[in-house]
């Protein structure tokens, strides 16, 4: 087999429609490449079905745990356990290559580049820039590199307790080795970037090709007035309306009307 895809990860109904707008907005981007997800047993039948209708490939999964309660608990996220079952995707050898997308992530331009870049690609995380964020990563599947990473994540575990703090001890060369590994953040904009930095958002943000929502910032956790069709963003999220507004109108008129 071979050709690549865009493979994203869902293991409850909440992330699940993030995934199907996800993958609603790299249709409108006009992308040449297949769509595939991951899910878990979390995922509900019917959810699974409105999945198909969009992805090439639904691919059931079981959850990998970090076993790394502490860790965990210091980070306040216990919930970023599941995220280990993001391994999962280096065993979609259908694929030649495949970029990963978080399912809360969001496709403003076609980005089919991004498949000429070779495994491992990411850009930095805004907390730490000599750590990638892997909310967006470019990986050839293998299931050769599957196993090294579970055997690793069982010795080694991860500094974070979630895939991202994994994924840096394991591909631990990023920030020095090779700079065509390093994607411009324009792939990867973590959504508290538009007010952590505001000058930069103002200058470059119209050149964003994927916004990440990163932690409490979910499209799907905004309020949304239903009467005006709005996004109203809390606080500073209020610079990033717009692409909120731009979620919010593909899930009203793709999504929600199918899902009774
Ligand atoms: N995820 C999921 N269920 C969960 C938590 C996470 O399916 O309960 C998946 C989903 O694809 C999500 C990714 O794992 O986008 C990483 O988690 P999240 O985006 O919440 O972490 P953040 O980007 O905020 O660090
Ligand atoms: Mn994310």
């Amino acid at each position: 087999m071979g050709g690549f895809a865009w493979v994203t990860l869902a293991t409850n109904d909440s992330y699940s429609l993030g995934a199907l707008v996800l993958a609603h907005s790299l249709k409108q981007s006009a992308t040449n490449h297949q769509l595939a997800v991951l899910v878990t047993p979390g995922v509900t039948k019917s959810m699974r079905v409105k999945l198909g209708s969009v992805f090439d490939v639904v691919q059931e999964v079981n959850i990998l745990d970090s076993k790394d309660e502490s860790n965990l608990r210091l980070l306040k996220r216990p919930e970023l356990g599941v995220t280990f079952t993001k391994l999962h995707c280096w065993r979609l050898t259908q694929f030649e290559k495949c970029v990963f997308l978080d399912a809360d992530t969001l496709v403003l331009k076609n980005c089919d580049e991004l498949f000429e870049r070779d495994e491992f690609s990411a850009a930095p995380d805004v907390g730490w820039p000599d750590c990638f964020n892997s909310g967006v990563f470019v990986y050839r599947p293998s299931v050769e590199t599957y196993d090294k990473l579970v055997q690793f994540a069982l010795e080694k575990g991860s500094f974070d307790g979630g895939d991202q703090g994994l994924l840096n001890l394991y591909f631990n060369d990023w920030a020095h080795k090779d700079i065509s590994k390093h994607l411009p953040f324009i792939y990867n904009m973590c959504s508290t970037a538009c007010y952590s930095y505001l000058p930069a958002f103002k200058q470059y943000g119209s050149n964003v090709k994927i916004v990440h929502f990163i932690s409490s910032t979910k499209p799907w956790l905004q309020y949304f007035d239903t009467e005006s069709r709005q996004v109203q963003p809390a606080g500073d999220m209020h610079h990033l309306k717009s692409v909120l507004q731009c979620w919010w109108d593909i899930f009203c008129s793709l999504i929600h009307p199918n899902l009774t």
